[in-house]
């Protein structure tokens, strides 16, 4: 405790010693943090608004800063960057902007600090303020260069909503004196943690998918600057030290030249070398964390050509820990970030020949390797749901990927491609890197032990039809916006409206519906209707709503269909009769009422918080229906009765007999449970099902392996992530609005189903070679391969609906959130044709 004592004595009477003692001139009118916040840094976690009060009060202060907003977060925080750099560079800030966009050489270079994306790794935002505050304040030799040869962004906070939720809890637990002891409150969050966003996802993965606003806001941010140099600090374990670049060898990226990790990695080592050096503080590199995947904040930017910066610090989580040494004070985790930060950008200043070179080599080798691709285009769309093309399409923009209407109608390998509801994207474009990224299945890696996930092709997360065009193709107009679709206007009917739900917002219009008291009916069989006299398809699950024997009037009725097609973008389709020119009719027993789903999540210590956010978002930001979300401490005292559906996402549930009864009877008495991986064991193990799992056997005579060899051996039987493709029954309520009997899922756990000994109840299953993109262990494929990817076990008057694997992985497989929202709307339908005319 001693030393502990004597380090903050120390940083409360000198923070400019422990800091920045080098320092020679300091401009005496820039408040320090510690005279703006009234406490010395490294004393008291920072909160949100007080950061960008304070980087206020440096813009007002000071003449090389100035702060923009670019947008606000889920939590309404507002986001910012700070532009800092000399008095003179600001006079043509946007004049550098645009030259350095054209890749002009003669201006001073771009580059972004980054601070706090998992709102848990709190040092980097208090040292952010510590590096604002010198390049605003220090007047020596040294700064002054940097100020006249950089335009620096500086960006205090990526995640502040979950920094805010780390911040309370951390000062709200700070004993004084500090309390050490690892196991105190203070440094042990409660579930689920400030590392994530408002709906618990992780956005040091969303740069590449841009589900949230966060994201969204900082990439137009990037592709507005597109800075040479981009940084990312974290924090890590207690007992470790501090990591910087190069990262482990065989996790580079293959498609982004290996200059940038052969050569610019090693000399920027050097410079953050030199930093720590100058506080004895200890480091590592080489041995962890890869650059594979595009969506970190320190792997984006290399697929633009320049260099992503990963830094790793030891957490005191809270504001002293103990370790295996001495204990950890939160300020010498600032004081390491902050001398990582002014390292960075005494190299961009000093490496500012090889930065250039970097970047004018990546896209001269990106243009050559295009060139040399056999692929010419990739020409896509699903002409039958335009939310889902146009989703992806605005993806791609996002990414600055040039996307163009097609030419003519494209045919390849059984597939059309129609013009004007097809895309086409050449390879041959300033950003080919990023277009293999999101095309690409298959792009070769060179280890076995992922950090994350081993393929992201984006093409398949969104069930894309799409085709690799070889020859020469046509294109048309450029698309320089998302498409908005055009409805043709809804007419007003005396008998009935229908809606095909191949569109990704049928579930969205069929819960707007229900909210207007309107009844909706699905189609147990397809039909074809006259349409304004032409006759129309409508297959398994199209919506009816009869406008007869509902609650509301006929009025009322097509006031609520009216606002539901706007709303949702989907099309509504009269009818004047129920008698229809092929398959069922309108009255059939076949079209069941859509029950309304009232749903429960029980959360908590133990569930994944990921795949329990990413139900969360997608309910309540595609759906915009609301969602029960139960802490697993007070599941005893609900009253499930008041609920139809039940989620249970991957996770360690509690196995007492007063929670699986509970669960069980209310199943039994007509509930639909809905289990994702992991979950699957608990119902199976519970008994709740007769479904079995396929054994992750051991093997008897294992090989002897050297120690050593532990961590990659294991690590390599992992599931990081990887694309598989499933059969699906289409004409399952689970498989309704799909065209496609074929379909690529997302795997990223080990939980094998046996498909079900009923021939009518594995409603998904794993193809015989089923591996789409990506690395999977050759044991487990032959897990995998034939296993079940969805089941449905009837259990007396209720049902479970079983998922192998995770539909809603990170918010971007919008192929697969259609299955997971048939089992929320229409799993309660689904029963085998001895129970019909039961329901
Ligand atoms: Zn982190």
């Amino acid at each position: 405790m001693i030393s502990a004592l004597l380090g903050i004595s120390l940083i409360s009477f000198a923070q400019p010693d422990y800091f920045y003692p080098a320092a020679k001139q300091i401009n005496k009118n820039i408040p320090t943090p510690e005279e703006f916040l009234g406490y010395p840094i490294g004393t008291h976690h920072t909160r949100y608004d007080k950061i960008i009060e304070y980087f206020k009060a440096l813009d007002k202060a000071s003449d090389r800063f100035v702060v923009e907003e670019i947008g606000s977060t889920i939590g309404h925080r507002v986001q910012v960057v700070a532009k800092i750099t000399s008095l003179a560079n600001h006079g043509r800030l946007d004049e550098i902007r645009k030259k350095n966009l054209e890749g002009a050489t003669d201006i001073p270079l771009v580059i972004q600090l980054g601070y706090n994306v998992h709102g848990n790794e709190p040092s980097s935002s208090e040292a952010a303020m510590i590096t604002a505050y010198y390049l605003a304040a220090s007047e020596d030799e040294e700064t002054i260069k940097w100020l006249n040869e950089l335009v620096i962004l500086l960006d205090p906070v990526y995640n502040p909503d979950g920094r805010d939720r780390h911040t309370h809890w951390a000062n709200m637990h700070k004993g004084s004196p500090f309390v050490a002891d690892a196991v105190d409150r203070e440094h042990n969050e409660a579930w689920p943690g400030g590392r994530t966003n408002h709906y618990w996802f992780d956005l040091n993965r969303d740069w590449f998918l841009g589900v949230h606003p966060e994201s969204r806001n900082r990439m137009k941010f990037f592709h507005h600057w597109r800075p040479y140099v981009m940084t990312d600090h974290h924090e890590m374990g207690t007992n470790s030290s501090f990591y910087f670049d190069p990262g482990k060898y065989t996790s580079n990226n293959p498609v982004v030249p290996a200059y940038l990790y052969d050569v610019v990695h090693p000399k920027f080592a050097e410079y953050f070398a030199q930093g720590l050096n100058s506080v004895g503080s200890l480091y590592f590199t080489k041995e962890a964390y890869d650059k594979l995947y595009p969506g970190y904040g320190s792997s984006y930017v290399n697929f633009y050509g320049g260099i992503g910066i990963l830094f790793e610090q030891a957490s005191s989580r809270g504001h002293l820990q103990e370790t295996t040494t001495i204990p950890l004070t939160f300020a010498f985790t600032i004081r390491n970030q902050f001398k990582a930060s002014l390292a960075t950008v005494r190299a961009s200043v000093g490496e500012k020949v090889m930065l250039r070179k970097l970047r004018k080599d990546f896209f001269s080798s990106a243009l050559s390797q295009a060139k040399a691709s056999p692929i010419k285009a990739y020409v896509f769309g699903e002409s039958k749901d335009a939310t889902r093309t146009n989703a992806f399409i605005n993806l791609l923009l996002m990414h600055q990927i040039e996307v163009y209407e097609t030419g003519q109608t494209v045919t390849t390998a059984g597939n059309t491609f129609e013009k004007g509801k097809s895309y086409i994207v050449p390879t041959e474009q300033t950003n080919y890197i990023m277009v293999r990224s999101a095309f690409e299945k298959d792009i070769t890696y060179r280890d076995s032990t992922f950090y994350d996930a081993s393929t992201w092709s984006l093409v398949h997360a969104f069930n894309m039809p799409y085709a690799e065009v070889k020859g020469s193709f046509t294109k048309g107009n450029q698309v320089k916006e998302t498409p908005v679709r055009t409805l043709s206007p809804v007419t007003k009917s005396n008998y009935a409206y229908l809606i095909d739900i191949t569109d990704y917002n049928a579930h969205k219009a069929i819960y707007a519906l229900q909210t207007k008291d309107v009844i909706v009916r699905t189609g147990f069989k397809p039909f074809s209707s006259l349409v304004n006299g032409v006759e129309k398809s409508f297959p398994h699950g199209s919506l009816v709503i009869p406008v007869q024997q509902q609650r509301i009037n006929a009025d009322e009725l097509f006031e609520a269909i009216r606002s539901t097609s706007a709303m949702a973008g989907v099309e509504i389709y009269s009818v004047e009769t129920g008698l229809n020119a092929k398959g069922v009719d309108l009255g059939s027993g076949s079209i069941r009422t859509v029950k309304e789903a009232k749903v429960l999540m029980p959360i908590g210590v133990g569930v994944s918080g990921y795949e329990a956010g990413e139900v969360w978002h997608l309910l309540d930001q595609r759906i915009g229906m609301p969602i029960s979300k139960v802490d697993l401490l007070n599941f005893s005292r609900v009253n499930l009765s008041e609920y139809n559906v039940l989620v249970m996402v991957g996770g360690n549930y509690p196995a007492d007999k007063p929670t699986t009864e509970k669960i069980k009877s209310w199943v039994q008495s007509g509930g639909t449970l809905i289990t994702l991986k992991s979950a699957n064991e608990w119902v199976i193990k519970q008994g709740l099902v007769k479904e079995k799992l396929i054994p992750i056997d051991t093997i008897k005579n294992p090989k002897r392996v050297d120690f050593e060899l532990a961590g990659d051996t294991e690590g390599a039987k992992q599931i990081g992530g990887a694309i598989f493709q499933v059969d699906l029954d289409i004409t399952n309520p689970i498989g309704f609005g799909y065209t496609d009997r074929k379909v690529s899922v997302y795997r990223n756990g080990r939980t094998f189903l046996q498909p079900s000994k009923t021939a009518y109840n594995t409603i998904a299953q794993y193809t015989p070679t089923p591996l789409i993109g990506g690395y999977i262990h050759k044991t487990d494929i032959k897990r995998v391969a034939n296993s079940a990817a969805v089941l449905y076990s009837p259990e007396g008057q209720g049902r479970v609906i079983m998922f192998a694997d995770n539909p809603n992985f990170r918010g971007t497989w919008y192929g697969t959130n259609k299955m997971f929202l048939n089992a929320l709307f229409f799993g309660s339908l689904i029963s085998l044709p001895n129970n019909f005319g039961e329901e």
